[in-house]
This record gives structure tokens, C-alpha cells and sequence, in this order.
């Protein structure tokens, strides 16, 4: 590292700079996180409504069966108790109930066979929705697997940063830092470039006398942001 002071100054900029992006970088990656962890909730929940819904079905189902059970149950006691009848007039009407149980049969069976039809329509959907749950799932766990990773990996990176910046700090005038840990706090880019001979932050129009002040390598505050500025042709001569 350069030990001019005002190239160690930039450097801790650069640096600082630097840092701020990481810390960008790990807000939007917990953000997107959230993001993908969010979309997970969603096809979780979507592959539970589907196994409520042949659920559902199948309960539909063995309700009519049920019921089909039971009718045809009461037709064998009727006939059974038909058979033992002798009286005409008795058993005509015994004769009618059975056909009236037959038809409620017969009804019933379009019935079942339309519950059959929903029940095979949900389970296939069913089965459709954990096929693609369960490749999307191992997909987005991956994601949020990797994200973390890079977390972590920012993290460190972090760490080793807040010892490095105190060698950054060195052979620099106090005077510098106390202005520039004051502006950092305003913004996020306290010290700036000249552009033409403006402010490359706020574009305020410099006075020519401190435009050949910076070129000479002077550290001057813009008057109207009161950032600093610095000339860049300062970092590459010395
Ligand atoms: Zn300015």
C-alpha cells in the first residue's frame, strides 16, 4: 500500500466502500431468501389443499358406498320377508317398496359413478401436484442452501474486515477521520471524485483556484454537499 496519506485515505474510502456493499449484498440475499422460502410456504400449502381435496373425494365416495350398502341391505330384508308373505295385497305393497328400492339403487349408482369420476380427477391432480412439490422443493432448497452459504461466506469476509480497517486508519491525519466518520454518517459516499471541474456528487460548480488546489493534491469540502473532494489525477502521479 502506498504510505502517502491521501492515497491511504482513498484506499480506506475504497475499502469502506467496499464493505457497504457487503453489507448491501446480505441485506438482498436475506431478502431473497425470505423470498424463496415464501414460495416454498405457498406450493406446500397449494399440495395440502390437493390432499384435502381427494380427501374429500374418496370421503364422498364411501358415503354413497355406504348408502348403496344400506338400500341393499333393506331390499334382501324385504324380500326375505316377501318370500314369507302369502296375503296378495301384503305383498304387492312389499313388491313396491322393493322397486322403490331398486330405483333409489339405480339413482344412486350414477351418483357413485360421478363421485369415482372426481375421486380419480383429484387423485391424479394430486399426484401431480407432489410430483412437481417435490422436484420444486429439493430446487428451492438448494436456493436457500446456497444463499446461505454466501451468507456465511459474507460474514466472514466481515469479520476479517473490521480488523483490516483499523491498518487502513493508520498514517492518516485525524482531521481527515473526524470529517469523514461524521459525513459517513450522512452519506453514503463522503468522499467523491471532481468531475470537469464539478462535484461528481451534488455537480456544484468548483471555484478554479480549488480545482488547481486538487490537482496539486489538496483535500477540499465541497461547499454546497460538503463532501470531499479530490482530484484523480492525485492517484496516479506519486
Ligand atoms: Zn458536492
Amino acid at each position: 500500500m502506498n504510505n502517502h496519506p491521501f492515497h491511504r485515505f482513498i484506499a480506506l474510502i475504497d475499502f469502506d466502500q467496499t464493505v457497504l456493499g457487503l453489507f448491501d449484498r446480505q441485506t438482498h440475499i436475506a431478502h431473497e431468501i425470505a423470498h424463496v422460502e415464501r414460495q416454498l410456504v405457498g406450493q406446500e400449502e397449494q399440495y395440502a389443499h390437493r390432499q384435502r381435496s381427494a380427501i374429500e373425494a374418496r370421503k364422498a365416495v364411501d358415503l354413497i358406498e355406504l348408502e348403496m350398502k344400506e338400500l341393499d341391505q333393506q331390499e334382501k330384508d324385504k324380500k326375505r320377508k316377501l318370500e314369507q308373505l302369502s296375503n296378495y295385497k301384503e305383498s304387492r305393497a312389499f313388491q313396491s317398496e322393493i322397486d322403490q328400492l331398486r330405483q333409489a339403487q339405480h339413482d344412486l349408482e350414477e351418483s357413485l359413478l360421478h363421485a369415482w369420476h372426481t375421486l380419480e380427477v383429484r387423485e391424479r391432480e394430486k399426484e401431480e401436484c407432489a410430483h412437481r412439490y417435490a422436484e420444486s422443493k429439493i430446487k428451492l432448497q438448494t436456493e436457500i442452501e446456497k444463499k446461505q452459504q454466501e451468507l456465511a461466506s459474507i460474514k466472514v469476509e466481515l469479520a476479517l474486515h473490521s480488523n483490516q480497517r483499523e491498518e487502513y486508519k493508520k498514517a492518516i491525519p485525524q482531521e481527515w477521520l473526524d470529517k469523514y466518520e461524521a459525513m459517513r454518517l450522512r452519506v453514503t459516499d463522503p468522499v467523491v471524485p471532481v468531475e470537469g471541474d464539478t462535484c461528481s456528487a451534488c455537480f456544484h460548480e468548483l471555484l478554479h483556484q480549488d480545482v488547481m488546489r486538487l490537482t496539486r493534491g489538496a483535500l477540499l469540502e465541497c461547499k454546497f454537499c460538503f463532501r470531499f473532494l479530490y482530484h484523480k489525477n492525485i492517484l496516479n502521479n506519486s
